[in-house]
């Protein structure tokens, strides 16, 4: 507990470097409370958070109408088990086959779990649709710079070799082909070959955003070929590009869509949430009645507290036409941010969909004060502004879908005098 020795602030993170595994690296700053786009550390500092832990806060900090459905399922049921049915896990499920493709929703705690599903599920299809003579499918082709998560399957998927370094023996059945380039999908893709793995768009790989073609050619070569289209939609679900979901920029017809999406982060509003909808024919594979038992579960996935607040998320999405709000918003912000491309030498790309935004930055440019992303960044929380770096050089934003004009230029303003050298 915090003694006449330390500050609120300082004992937390002295504690923390006592008792708490220092798996991640944190900023030496104590947050204690947060509203809408604004957080306050433990000695009252504001700052403007154009990340929302990961894009997960999607409905910004403390929501009164996320609060509300918390509270409310809080004094009415908490967690019985799956043994049983449960009102708010079946009412977020409509909505996510209602915005989505019509799929089953399995409910779990974060995306890797969420990704872990969709493999598992993409084995047991291998199995049931077997490869010309017999042969066992179970392959799953993922992109080269996708990250799927940090469990033993999902990390394997990851197309990020720093993310499995140490870790091996590693899971087979996994291999890599370069985003955005579909001939090297179609010559990855043999007898064995049972699913495609990709985000939409990339985000822990940088905002990559493919060609507009690409996606419905993977979707068509996939069918062509009987492998399942898993989309990872664990950074760019729940309205966070412009639309409920992104494979929904380039796949319109809902027989086109993709066969299994994940979900996380931003389906939870900040609570663990992590879901696996698949088509209908593919969720039967997971059928307990029909498959001889359980093939999969998780003891508290669909727990009554967070699928509350993730079926209030919807209603708040759509009451509030947060994802067209995410689109024009997202397309203003870019706008400036590609002015800044023409303007400020050591900015060398701004990419984005919605308000899931990519600035590249050249540390070699002319006037560049900063040797990476991370530079950047840290300048940007000396001024109260909470922002992200990808892949050492690129500069990440995801603010809550509440945040309005005004907030979003507060923003901009102290990110361009900062890339600019002059804050
Ligand atoms: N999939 C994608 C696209 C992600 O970006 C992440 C995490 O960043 C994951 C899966 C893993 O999600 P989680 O950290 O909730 O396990």
């Amino acid at each position: 507990m915090p003694t006449q020795d330390f500050t609120v602030g300082q004992w937390i993170t002295h504690a923390h470097d006592r008792f708490m595994s220092l798996n991640y690296t944190r900023y030496p700053i104590a947050i204690v409370r947060g509203r809408g786009c604004e957080l306050y550390d433990a000695d009252g500092r504001r700052y403007l958070d154009l990340f929302a832990g990961f894009g997960a806060g999607i409905l910004g900090h403390c929501h009164p109408d996320l609060v509300e459905a918390v509270i409310e399922q809080a004094r009415t049921l908490w967690h019985v088990g799956n043994l049983l049915h449960t009102q708010p896990q079946t009412l977020l499920a409509e909505r996510i086959a209602k915005h989505g493709f019509g799929g089953r929703s399995f409910f779990c705690h974060s995306g890797a779990d969420a990704n872990e599903a969709a493999i598992k599920l993409a084995r047991l299809y291998g199995k049931a649709h077997p490869g010309p003579g017999g042969v066992k499918r179970f392959k799953i082709i993922t992109a080269l710079g996708s990250f799927h998560g940090r469990s033993f399957g999902t990390m394997v998927a990851t197309g990020q070799n720093k993310v499995r370094e140490g870790f091996e023996p590693l899971l087979e059945g996994f291999s890599h082909v370069p985003f955005n380039d579909l001939e090297a999908l179609r010559a990855a893709i043999d007898d064995q070959t049972v699913a495609v793995m990709l985000e939409p768009i990339q985000g822990e790989g940088g905002v990559n955003i493919p060609d507009d073609d690409y996606l419905l050619k993977v979707r068509r070569l996939c069918r062509e070929r009987d492998v399942l289209l898993i989309a990872d939609e664990v950074w760019t679900g729940c309205g966070r590009t412009g639309k409920y979901f992104a494979y929904q920029h380039w796949i319109h017809r809902r027989d086109e869509s993709p066969d299994i999406m994940t979900l996380a982060k931003g389906v939870g509003g900040g609570l663990p949430v992590g879901v696996m909808c698949a088509r209908p024919e593919i969720a039967e594979l997971y059928n307990a009645r029909t498959q001889g038992g359980v093939k999969h579960a998780t003891t508290l996935g669909g727990n009554c507290i967070a699928m509350a607040a993730a079926h209030m998320l919807f209603q708040v999405l759509e009451r509030d036409r947060l994802v067209d709000h995410a689109a024009s918003l997202g397309k203003y912000a870019l706008d400036r941010m590609r002015r800044w491309v023409r303007e400020i030498p050591a900015v060398k790309a701004a990419r984005g969909r919605g308000l899931f935004l990519g600035l590249e930055i050249d540390p070699n440019a002319h006037g560049a004060w900063f040797k990476a992303g991370a530079d950047v960044v840290g300048r940007c929380l000396e001024h109260g502004l909470l922002i992200n770096a990808a892949q050492q050089s690129i500069l990440r934003l995801a603010p809550p879908l509440i945040i309005d004009r005004e907030q979003l230029d507060e923003g901009l303003d102290l990110l361009e005098s900062i890339l600019r050298g002059s804050a």
